[in-house]
């Protein structure tokens, strides 16, 4: 194994190959669920250096575990224990290659920050509408590589939609560019989109071609307090009537989950006072100020006449909108504040959401008595965070140790009986890989493996993930 470390040194520079040291910031999982041991972390500069780093690993038959800003949720992208893997850092690669105003595309590479390109886009009169709360660190390769969601889905789609190309380093060490941001291509099957969502298994993504949007002309954001979650429902379909493709959010969030905002996050203000259910609303204008303000002030006032909503706070700045936004973006940083949860990542049909909900949290509350659940995410994307926290007063890792098994059987039980996926936008990685294999359809594993042996058949590629 020296023999590929001083390779890859020979490869990229050996100040970009780095063996000892903390190196936890690359070898640990944003939850700290995950921590491994690399062979190296290798930082290379631009893609004929990836290039080198893949057929160097595929030389040595180590496996090459890819990572951005390492935020993702599911140990994806993190080594394993052996000490035999080498950590592929994108970091360093992040440049935005340029924008196509008339072709409204933007190229960037895959260690760019989300933010960075977000900004990149808006410097010109653009908008680059994927947007999460890990925005700040994490890279448009991770986005592409877990097909991330976030919460502009409802009006932009998922990553997929955002991409028009790729340019891709195989698991042979063979450059693939298909970066020409063409919105029509029918010349065979879909490369790219194989690329998309594959977690590091099939290749390593180092830049990528985006779609641009019109920067919207005004923007209203609102918090409403509703008595159901049935009621949530009615409303966003309230909103879809009204607002039509000016709707660019819907989130949800339970009692549950702002109180641990409110209790780990004094400081951020709450507009209004705890409710069963609170929804934070976005709508996009591309006319004027005043035009989203009466469409949006009727459609709140129509939802408090239908008995929809109880009370509403619009932000009357892009301050106060923010702030609402900030408040949605701590449930997941304010979780771990209270203690290790269980996390599931889900999505059904909008339809079934309130049904599964009920029944779910009573079973869950008569198996494990006195858990909490902190439910929130994007139900205009029928897209759940359906978490658990532990009883009050229990040692939260021990009962992770004890019962996260269990848990998520009966919850994923449920999800499979009402037709939804474990895995709506976090991905697979190593905490679902067990569990997909026993809930995709073997026809649908068989024809993954297909791919997977087809175009990674010495296993180079972020071995034991997904599959
Ligand atoms: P990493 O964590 O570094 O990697 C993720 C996976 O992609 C790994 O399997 C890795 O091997 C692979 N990978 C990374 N780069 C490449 C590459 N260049 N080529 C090939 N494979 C690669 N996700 C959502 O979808 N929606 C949300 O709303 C959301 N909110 C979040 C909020 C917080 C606070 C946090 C911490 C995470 C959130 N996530 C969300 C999850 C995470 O941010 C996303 O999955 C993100 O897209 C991961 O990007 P990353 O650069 O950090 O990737
Ligand atoms: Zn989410």
């Amino acid at each position: 194994m020296n023999a590929l470390v001083n390779a890859l040194r020979t490869a990229v520079g050996a100040s970009n190959v780095l063996v000892e040291g903390d190196l936890s910031a690359y070898e640990q999982d944003w939850r700290k669920r995950y921590r491994g041991r690399a062979l190296a972390v290798v930082r290379p500069a631009n893609t004929t250096e990836v290039s080198a780093v893949v057929k160097l690993c595929a030389r040595h038959d180590a496996g090459l575990v890819p990572q951005g800003g390492n935020t993702g949720l599911v140990g994806g992208s993190v080594p394993d224990a052996s000490g035999t893997q080498v950590l592929l850092s994108l970091s360093r690669m992040n440049r935005v290659r340029g924008l196509d105003a008339a072709n409204l595309t933007l190229t960037v590479e895959a260690g760019c920050v989300l933010q960075a390109a977000q900004e990149a886009a808006a410097a010109q009169g653009f908008l680059f509408p994927l947007s999460l709360a890990a925005e700040g660190s994490c890279t448009l390769g991770g986005n592409l590589a877990t097909n991330a969601g976030g919460t502009q889905v409802l009006r932009y789609g998922n990553a997929r939609e955002l991409c028009l190309g790729l340019e891709v380093v195989t698991a042979q060490g063979e450059v693939w560019d298909g970066l020409a941001g063409l919105r029509k291509d029918n010349t065979g099957y879909d490369l790219r989109d194989l690329f998309i969502g594959s977690e590091g298994t099939l290749g390593v993504i180092t830049a990528a071609t985006l779609k641009l949007y019109p920067q919207p002309a005004a923007r209203m954001t609102a918090l409403a307090a509703l008595p159901s979650l049935e009621a949530a429902v009615s409303l966003l379909q309230l909103a879809q009537a009204r607002l039509g493709s000016g709707l660019t959010g819907f989130e949800v969030m339970n009692r549950f989950s702002l109180s641990l905002v409110r209790k780990h996050f004094p400081q951020l203000r709450q507009p209004l006072p705890e409710a069963e259910w609170t929804v934070l609303l976005e709508q996009s204008d591309t006319e004027s100020e005043a035009h989203a303000r009466g469409l949006f002030e009727g459609l709140l006032e129509s939802a408090m006449e239908r008995g929809l909503i109880t009370d509403a706070a619009v932000a009357e700045s892009i301050e106060q909108s923010r702030t609402m936004w900030h408040l949605r973006e701590s449930i997941p940083l304010a979780q771990p504040e209270e203690g290790p949860n269980i996390k599931h990542d889900i999505s059904l049909p909008v339809s079934r959401i309130p049904g599964f909900v009920a029944s779910t949290d009573a079973a869950l509350q008569a198996a494990f008595p006195g858990t909490r659940s902190v439910n929130f995410g994007h139900l205009g994307d029928g897209n759940l965070h359906y978490n658990l926290q532990a009883p009050l007063g229990v040692d939260g890792a021990a009962f992770l140790r004890e019962h996260e098994h269990a848990v998520n059987t009966l919850v994923y039980d449920a999800v499979s009986a009402c037709g939804g996926s474990i895995s709506a936008e976090h991905g697979v990685g190593s905490l679902k890989r067990d569990e997909l294999a026993q809930r995709k359809s073997p026809v649908a594993l068989q024809m993954m493996r297909a791919i997977k042996n087809a175009l990674d058949p010495q296993g180079v590629m972020n071995p034991g993930r997904m599959l």
